[in-house]
């Protein structure tokens, strides 16, 4: 089956976010059609969201695991085909050459056609963390992961260098790729409510993201919307 909106090029989609939820919150619309387009969906999840709360009382360890666990809910609820987590620390995020590293690596390890993250170049784009994933992700595509004497150790171990074609940037300021989610709608609910220590069971999660889809859709022949700037590497 041809889903118009994404084609028969691209047959691997890989997440690469900063904390549990942000995949859901961004696109888990877009992530539940692409699931029905038969495209193989892969999540790389950067932290486990570990200082994630306003209790000082919670123990940073015990809510990493238990946000992995709402994580993989999630992921089963969209359908998604691996969830991967390298266990960085919250907060302490850095777009250094070890984040780079593990993204590389990664991208190395699944070949994605197109990878999905957090837009680092909009203006007052405050989480720290988001910022450093967005640009260690976008740098590890290009040039690191595709040609061979960035991190050798990975060909060494059997990996080989991969071209990724295209960066969907999910935020930003100017989108260029606005995703019908009027379906899959429910399904990002579902998924978002498995984040039970985010979410929680707030009543007015529905609304807010029904408008917020609403808005990103304005202009366009549907109701609700996921947007991106897609970013075209270089073959
Ligand atoms: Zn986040």
């Amino acid at each position: 089956m041809t889903d118009q909106d994404f084609g028969d090029e691209f047959q691997t989609y890989m997440l690469v976010v900063a904390h549990p939820d942000d995949s859901e919150f961004s696109s888990a619309g877009t992530v539940a059609r692409l699931k029905d387009a038969g495209k193989r969906v892969v999540l790389i999840q950067v932290t486990s969201g570990d200082r994630g709360t306003s209790d000082a009382s919670v123990d940073p360890a015990e809510l990493g695991r238990t946000r992995e666990a709402e994580q993989r809910e999630a992921a089963k609820r969209l359908g998604m085909d691996e969830v991967v987590f390298l266990r960085c620390g919250d907060g302490s995020l850095m777009p250094d050459l070890e984040l780079r590293e593990k993204i590389v690596r990664q991208i190395r390890v699944h070949k994605p056609d197109v990878i999905i993250t957090h837009d680092p170049f909009r203006p007052y784009a405050l989480h720290p963390d988001h910022r450093a994933v967005g640009l260690a992700a976008t740098d590890a595509v290009y040039p690191t992961a595709r040609d061979p004497l960035y991190f050798p150790e990975h060909l060494d171990e059997g990996l080989e260098p991969h071209k990724t074609a295209e960066i969907w940037f999910f935020g930003p300021e100017h989108p260029d790729k606005v995703v019908d989610i009027t379906e899959t709608f429910d399904r990002k609910m579902h998924a978002l409510r498995a984040h039970v220590t985010q979410v929680g069971e707030a009543a007015e999660l529905e609304p807010r993201m029904r408008d917020r889809a609403r808005e990103l859709a304005e202009g366009h022949p549907f109701e609700l919307a996921e947007a991106f700037k897609v970013v075209q590497m270089r073959r």
